[in-house]
């Protein structure tokens, strides 16, 4: 049985711009690629190769530290250098840059597997932490780590295939054309953290994907497909779990504190690519879309390659985008320099023209509808929120549990004086982690210098 989770907006879809093309490697590979050091949670990379460097595709070029994945070549040549450049994230970042030979060349380490019946759920995960695979949306949390957290402790695996956000449409493409590596994948993540099978959940507006993962499933029962009626933010974590279990995460627990383990279709393919084709994470599926482009496409492309590179190959514009996003039109993040590269959780580049962003009113003074708080799926109120977070008053914007918020963007959405919630929200969690983490190293250096004082007595 289907529960409901509360809010949630129903946007525009806008996915007939890329839904019916396949998702094609590069027509042209691009010349250079940057790849940060840093693509999922935690610490960065540390560089394990030196400008002057010989590299192959899937050759370890990044080592993990803390809790991190390892970064992988993404194109065969040599490394011009390795320094910060600009990168999605916002600011610098350490990156090795690689000139492209157009070789292809592959790191001879990369070897196919091919049956991968006979490996344990503690080696998958191992191949699955030297593959680097991270989420492939999202914050790109390092997947082993996941599954490590998650082994034993897991009733419920679900294969996120909602895709619920306007205009994207790679998990769509790759459900269609690579149906067999997500299903394939769905399997090795069930036995790694030893669930029996897994629920891979698919909004009903692909009704060809829907098909295609049932008839790839076949009738061994372990993977079940269920069709969600579409609903933004659905296939949000938290919100997808409640759907398809009924279950809550409470605040600040996890999904696997309620027994629930949540991957992407894209993750669950890129574990499969890892794990029996021997092959790191290095290339990605991208939907390269909005009004602003010749040819929106989906695209399969090496990471790193540059923004414009992608719009370059989607025929460049055919007219002034007003904003171009990585991401989705809801929780995608503006990009102000075209060559910053793609990274693993890169799954769409959207150049908007101004039609397609509306009418662009100033914002006003909060009317206090409330219709902010009737759409947040997180159940949070993002007036009080917004009026303690612009006088900066952390301690009452985190009783109101900003750090909830999932950054869904509803609230901007539905919101009639146009005001930025969800950038003010998203401020206001950086600065109040930021002072937590200062109070915790004073806390440190206080109990340092009191231990000091009883051994000196
Ligand atoms: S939706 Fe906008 S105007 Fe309405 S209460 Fe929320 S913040 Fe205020
Ligand atoms: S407050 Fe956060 S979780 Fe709630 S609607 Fe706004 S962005 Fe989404």
């Amino acid at each position: 049985m289907l529960h409901q989770f509360f809010g949630g907006v129903r946007p525009a879809e806008h996915k007939d711009l890329t839904e019916q093309t396949p998702a094609l490697p590069l027509a042209q590979a691009p010349a250079q690629v940057v790849i940060p050091m840093s693509m999922h949670t935690d610490d960065a990379c540390t560089p394990v190769v030196a400008e002057g460097d010989e590299v192959r595709v899937g050759q370890l070029i990044g080592e993990s530290n803390g809790l991190g994945a390892p970064i992988h070549a993404s194109v065969s040549g040599k490394v011009l250098a390795v320094e910060p450049r600009p990168y999605g994230g916002g600011g610098m970042m350490l990156s090795v840059v690689i000139d492209n030979d157009f070789q292809d060349a592959p790191c001879p380490e990369q070897k196919h597997r091919g049956n991968s019946a006979g490996l344990t759920g503690a080696e998958i995960i191992s191949i699955v932490k030297e593959a680097g695979v991270t989420g492939m949306g999202g914050a790109g949390f390092p997947t082993h780590v996941k599954l490590s957290g998650a082994v034993g402790k897991v009733d419920t695996l679900i294969i996120n295939g909602a895709e619920c956000e306007p205009y994207i449409t790679s998990d769509h493409r790759l459900m269609l054309e690579r149906g067999d590596t997500v299903v394939g994948g769905a399997r090795l993540l069930a036995k790694a953290v030893g669930a029996k099978g897994a629920v891979i959940a698919v909004e009903t507006n692909k009704p060809d994907a829907i098909e295609n993962i049932r008839s790839q499933a076949g009738g061994e029962g372990d993977i079940r497909v269920q069709p969600l009626r579409t609903r933004y933010p659905q296939g949000a974590e938290k919100q997808l779990i409640q759907m398809l279990t009924g279950r809550q995460v409470p605040s600040g627990k996890l999904p696997v504190d309620v027994n629930c383990l949540v991957c992407s279709v894209a993750t669950a393919a890129a574990v499969w690519e890892a794990v029996v084709e021997g092959k790191a994470l290095t290339r990605r599926r991208v939907t390269v879309t909005g009004a602003a482009l010749v040819q929106p496409l989906n695209m399969i492309a090496p990471i790193g390659t540059p923004v414009s590179w992608l719009i370059k190959m989607a025929g460049g514009f055919q007219m002034e985008p007003d904003r171009v996003l990585l991401g989705g039109p809801m929780m995608g993040t503006p990009v102000y320099d075209l060559d910053v590269p793609i990274m693993k959780s890169t799954n769409c580049v959207l150049c908007l023209t101004p039609d397609e962003i509306g009418k662009q009113d100033p914002a006003q003074a909060c009317i206090r509808c409330g219709k902010c708080v009737e759409v947040c799926p997180m159940k949070l109120t993002p007036l009080f929120m917004r009026m303690n977070a612009g006088k900066c008053r952390w301690e009452e914007t985190e009783a109101l549990h900003v750090m909830d918020c999932i950054e869904c963007g509803c609230c901007n959405y539905i919101c009639p004086a146009r005001l930025p919630l969800v950038q003010t929200f998203r401020a206001a969690k950086f600065a109040i982690r930021e002072k937590n983490a200062r109070a915790k190293e004073r806390d440190a250096q206080v109990q340092e210098v009191g231990e000091k004082e009883v051994t000196v007595e």
